[in-house]
């Protein structure tokens, strides 16, 4: 063993006939100061319970096939000892390499976890072991013994059976060590600063608010993220200066944005959960707010889900304050790993923020994505503001808009950005000043505004009343191709991405027959209520494509009734989204943006014979709208006083309406 070293009787441990504690030492003695070694301590996993649970003599059998399995699995030339009951030091020369000792650390964790198992002692044992890489014999074995004890410690905390190496636990004390000296003078010197991740509407690809994150531009080390040194200043409590500087800021900033288009824009800051022991907290805040005339419904506090493990009853004080001081309160992190459902019966809880972590959920499977609608769906019976954090794909915004989340985070849209790069973002990503042009068709064909307005092509063009009080309908008689249909100058649709509505009662069902038609510059789209067998299509023709189809598919629109259809189109994600009676029916992705409109007609096209049926209040929105506001119009249009007029009759929610003629 070890060059042929030799202990003497009382330097042998009588159990596994290794060296013992006191042959270590006089080994590590007599090697020359110059030589350099690695070192590995090892210690079993639980061993404890198997004296406990097992008795004395199945722990010393399982020591001995412990110690024979380091004999088998180490170089021949390593010095093994057991120093004490469970905890073996193996001494290995410093010829190998970092990579061999790191082998000789998995073959042995390998060898004794299948040890108990081969031998039937007992079913699991593991061991976990810490390195030190290349020591020097000039320092003292103590000093070494507690580097490796650390290293294994760290091995023990995150979750046993494995090696750790002390070097990366030396380079994270450095550089603990570091910020902790750093971020004082850090502070001082105005290197930590605020970033803005934009926060977005997934339906209309709309920017409707931002996150404030902390960063630090290191004058030598660059931009720093805050995995990096918020540990650190969660540690030392320094965070609590940080998260009110954050405060503050961004008070200031909404100060400076309150004349501009980004003055209502709400902002979330992080609040770590430290601030919660600070019994003047929530009025600091609440001050601070004053001071700079904000808003507070305009901001959002994040508290990680993860502290209401700890300081539940603490939190839920405060937060209750800041709550009736107007701030909206989001749980952050949610559905990472401490999820309590217990927290969401408290009634401050505006928001529910899905962390990264568990929308990658929905690409493990149908549990998965079970699993995150249900979340969804109970945060919205809760009546919960739903965000997913972390949204990275055009796959992740599908999935969830389909399951009635609306908001997200994430790289999919924008990372966080500094002030002046996020408010050119806003800028162009804000709610524009939406425009819609509304159509009443009360025996004319002027919109309501008198700018616009349509061409019959026919002579027997009817008007009759329409769906509700003040609303008149077009009567389409049907015909030949080209035939009674109304066309519009292609300047009623000037925004790549719209949202249009209209009502529809159909009095024949034809294939393929539209009722809403527009020719763009590369291509055409149509609306036909049925389009084959129990399907209604929104179609868009890209004809730079020699394929270039995209339909849009909900179900077919029922002879007699009056049906509600809504359209969206984002040329920005390209997503086209349609509604029957306010509710989300079809959604088809990839589809390429058709520009320039040349001509806007209702009631047929140039390919088909024309429409049979009524058509009511068509309107066309130069923006997106979100899916909550198309259900919300809809919800006011049957609500609407003279609703169902046409038919004679009222109706409310879950109306069946009859033939009209
Ligand atoms: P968080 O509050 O969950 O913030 C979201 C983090 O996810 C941010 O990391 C953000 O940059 C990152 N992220 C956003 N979109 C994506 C994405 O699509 N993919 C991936 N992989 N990551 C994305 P960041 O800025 O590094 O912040 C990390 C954490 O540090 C934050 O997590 C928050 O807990 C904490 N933090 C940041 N600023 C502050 C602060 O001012 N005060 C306090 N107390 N904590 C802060
Ligand atoms: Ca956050
Ligand atoms: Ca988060």
């Amino acid at each position: 063993m070890a060059g042929g070293w030799k202990g003497t009787a009382s330097e042998c441990d009588y159990l596994t006939k290794l060296s013992n504690r006191g042959g270590l030492f006089r080994f590590y003695e007599s090697m020359e100061t110059a030589s350099v070694n690695h070192y590995m301590f090892l210690d079993l996993d639980n061993f404890k319970s198997v004296n406990d649970i097992y008795g004395h003599s199945t722990g010393d059998e399982l020591l001995v096939l412990v110690s024979k399995e380091l004999v088998s699995n180490a170089p021949a030339n390593a010095f093994i000892s057991r120093i004490g009951g469970d905890e073996f030091v193996i001494v290995l020369p410093g010829s190998m390499s970092r990579e061999e000792v790191e082998n000789t650390a998995s073959s042995i964790l390998h060898a004794v976890f299948h040890t108990g198992k081969r031998k039937n002692v007992i079913t699991h044992i593991s061991i976990s072991i810490g390195i030190v890489i290349h020591q020097p014999c000039s320092c003292s074995l103590d000093e070494i013994l507690n580097k490796c004890d650390t290293a294994m410690y760290r091995a023990k905390q995150s979750g046993k059976n494995q090696f750790v190496s002390y070097d990366i636990i030396e380079r994270e004390f450095l550089e603990w060590r570091k910020v902790e000296s750093e971020m004082r003078s850090a502070f001082k010197h105005k290197e930590l600063c605020v970033y803005y991740q934009p926060r977005m509407n997934m339906v209309t690809s709309e920017l409707v608010g931002a996150e404030a994150l902390i960063r630090w531009e290191h004058p030598v080390d660059g931009l720093l993220d805050p995995e990096q040194f918020l540990p650190v200043f969660e540690n030392t409590g320094f965070i609590l200066e940080v998260d009110r500087y954050v405060f503050e800021t961004v008070c200031r900033q909404k100060q400076i944005w309150s004349k501009t288009a980004l003055s209502k824009l709400p902002v979330s800051v992080n609040l770590s959960r430290l601030h919660f022991y600070q019994d003047d907290f929530a009025q600091t805040l609440i001050n601070m707010a004053n001071k700079y005339g904000t808003v507070c419904n305009e901001l959002i506090l994040e508290i990680s889900e993860s502290a209401f493990v700890k300081d539940a009853h603490q939190i839920e004080k405060n937060l209750k304050k800041l709550k009736d001081a107007g701030f909206r309160i989001s749980i952050d992190d949610f559905g990472a790993g401490y999820s309590s459902l217990n927290m969401l019966k408290n009634a401050f809880i505006d928001e529910l923020k899905l962390d990264g972590s568990f929308l990658s959920l929905s690409g493990h499977g149908e549990r998965g994505r079970i699993i995150i609608k249900n979340v969804l769906s109970m945060g919205k019976d809760l009546k919960l503001e739903l965000i997913a954090e972390g949204v990275e794909s055009q796959e992740q915004v599908l999935f969830l808009t389909g399951c009635g989340c609306e908001l997200a985070q994430g790289h999919y849209y924008c990372k966080a950005l500094p002030m002046i790069e996020f408010e050119v973002f806003a800028k162009e990503r804000m709610r524009k000043q939406e425009h819609t042009i509304t159509f009443s068709f009360c025996c004319d064909l002027k919109d309501d505004s008198g700018t616009y307005e349509g061409i019959y092509k026919g002579s027997e063009l009817e008007y009759c009343q329409g769906i509700m009080e003040g609303k008149g309908a077009i009567c389409f008689p049907g015909g030949p191709v080209n035939r009674n249909l109304v066309s519009f100058p292609g300047d009623v649709l000037r925004s790549e991405s719209y949202t249009i509505s209209l009502w529809v009662q159909p009095k024949h069902l034809e294939y393929w027959v539209s009722v809403l038609f527009m020719e763009f510059d590369n291509g055409f789209a149509s609306l036909v209520p049925s389009a084959w067998e129990g399907t209604s299509v929104y179609r868009m023709k890209d004809e730079r494509e020699v394929d270039g189809w995209y339909d849009t598919r909900c179900c077919s629109l029922q002879v007699g009734e009056w049906t509600y259809l809504t359209i969206t189109y984002d040329a920005r994600s390209e997503v086209c989204r349609y509604y029957q009676n306010g509710g989300l029916a079809g959604v088809l992705e990839h589809i390429p943006a058709l520009r320039i409109t040349k001509q806007f007609t209702l009631g047929g096209d140039r390919y088909q014979p024309s429409f049979c049926g009524r058509v009511c209040d068509l309107r066309i929105c130069d923006c997106v709208r979100s899916e909550a506001e198309i259900a919300e119009f809809y919800k006011e249009c049957i609500k609407h006083p003279g609703f169902g007029m046409a038919n004679g009759q009222k109706m409310t929610e879950g109306f069946t309406l009859h033939p009209y003629y």
